[in-house]
C-alpha cells in the first residue's frame, strides 16, 4: 500500500514558531492510541500543566487537533521544548529506515503506513523522542512508578489486546523492530481445549486466549463480572502465569508489572497468576526475587503510564544531542 500523503493535511501556521517566553524545562507529550491521543505539557519530574484528550479519527482530523492543542497550551505557560511521542503501533523504530516514525501495519483504518512522527515533527519544529505506547509505559514505570530503583523490567498491558516493553540497562528493548510479546503460543489449559482463540493472525496465541474479548466471547462478561469459582480465572492465571514464567526464563527482568484494563478490573488473579508461574518454572530458576509478592505486581502509575512515558520520552529528546530516544 502506498504510504498515506500526509502533505495533504493543513496545519496552524503559527504552531512552529509561537512567540511565547521560554520555559526551559517544559516537555510536551503524546499518547497515541487507537481510540484517543492524549497529549500533555509538563516538567521532567512528571508534573503535568495541561492535558488533552482527542478522539482518534483520520490522520487529517486528528493530528491537526493535537498541534492546535500545544499551539494553545504554549500560549497559556510557555514554548515546549522538545516532545515524546508513545504510538500505538506496531511502528517502525529503526532510525536508518525511509519509514522511521510510520505506523506500519495497523488494522486502525486509515492510519497503515502513515508518517506520525515525521507529521508532528515537521508541523511543531521542535526535537522529538519516540517509542511505542508499551515501552514509553515501561520507562515510566521504571522512572517514576512500580520499577524505581531497578534497571530492568517487563511491562504487560492486558486490555483489547495484549502488548508489552521490556527494559534492559534502563532503556526499551528495539532490536529488529520491537517485541510483540502478546503474540507467543501458551500450551492449552485442560479446561479450555475448544475455544479456537480471537488473535485475527494466530488465533490461539496469548492475546487469541487471554485479552478482554477473548474473556468476553467465553463467558459473555468481563473478568471482573465472573463468579469467584469461575473456571476463567484459574485458565486466564495459568495463561498469563505462562507468559510470566517465559519473561523469567527469556529476559530475566527484575520484576513483572501487568496493567491494563483486564488487570486494572480484576486485581485478586495477582496472586494466582505468581502461583502458575512457579508452577511452571517448577523451582528451575532459584533466585529469592521471584519469590516477593511484587516481583509480579500491578503498574505504580495505573493510566498515567503512558503520557508519563511521553514525557520522559522527550526528556530523552531534550537532552540528546540528535533527539530521538535516549
Ligand atoms: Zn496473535
Amino acid at each position: 500500500m502506498a504510504p498515506f500523503d500526509t502533505r495533504t493535511i493543513r496545519f496552524p501556521t503559527h504552531a512552529k514558531s509561537s512567540p511565547v517566553s521560554e520555559a526551559p524545562h517544559l516537555l510536551g507529550a503524546i499518547e497515541a492510541g487507537g481510540t484517543k491521543f492524549v497529549c500533555a505539557v509538563g516538567h521532567g519530574d512528571g508534573g503535568i500543566v495541561a492535558e488533552s484528550r482527542i478522539e482518534t479519527q483520520s490522520p487529517a482530523t486528528t493530528l491537526p487537533a493535537v498541534v492546535r492543542f500545544f499551539a494553545g497550551a504554549e500560549a497559556r505557560h510557555g514554548r515546549v521544548r522538545a516532545f515524546g511521542l508513545a504510538a500505538f503501533g506496531p511502528v517502525d523504530l529503526r532510525r536508518d529506515s525511509p519509514q522511521y516514525g510510520f505506523i506500519t501495519s495497523t488494522p486502525k483504518p486509515g492510519w497503515q503506513n502513515t508518517d506520525l512522527l515525521g507529521t508532528l515533527q515537521r508541523a511543531l519544529g521542535r526535537p522529538f523522542g519516540f517509542d511505542t505506547d508499551v515501552n514509553a509505559a515501561a520507562l515510566a514505570e521504571l522512572r517514576r512508578g512500580a520499577g524505581r530503583g531497578l534497571s530492568s523490567l517487563v511491562y504487560i498491558t492486558i486490555g483489547t489486546g495484549i502488548g508489552g516493553g521490556v527494559i534492559h540497562h534502563g532503556r526499551p528493548v528495539h532490536g529488529l523492530m520491537h517485541p510483540e510479546i502478546g503474540h507467543v503460543r501458551v500450551l492449552r489449559h485442560p479446561a479450555d481445549t475448544a475455544f479456537a482463540g480471537v488473535c485475527p493472525f494466530h488465533g490461539d496465541c496469548l492475546e487469541g486466549l487471554a485479552n478482554g474479548p477473548a474473556i468476553l466471547a467465553r463467558t459473555g462478561h468481563p473478568l471482573s463480572e465472573a463468579p469467584p469459582q469461575a473456571p476463567i480465572w484459574d485458565i486466564e492465571a495459568d495463561y498469563l502465569g505462562q507468559l510470566c514464567a517465559q519473561l523469567v526464563l527469556m529476559h530475566s527482568p527484575e520484576r513483572i508489572l501487568l496493567g491494563g484494563g483486564v488487570m486494572q478490573a480484576a486485581a485478586p488473579i495477582f496472586g494466582r497468576i505468581r502461583e502458575r508461574m512457579h508452577h511452571w518454572l517448577a523451582g528451575y530458576v532459584p533466585h529469592v526475587g521471584l519469590q516477593s509478592p511484587d516481583y509480579v505486581t500491578a503498574p505504580g502509575l495505573g493510566a498515567a503510564a503512558g503520557i508519563q512515558g511521553g514525557l520522559c520520552l522527550a526528556l530523552g529528546a531534550r537532552f540528546a544531542r540528535s533527539g530521538g530516544d535516549e
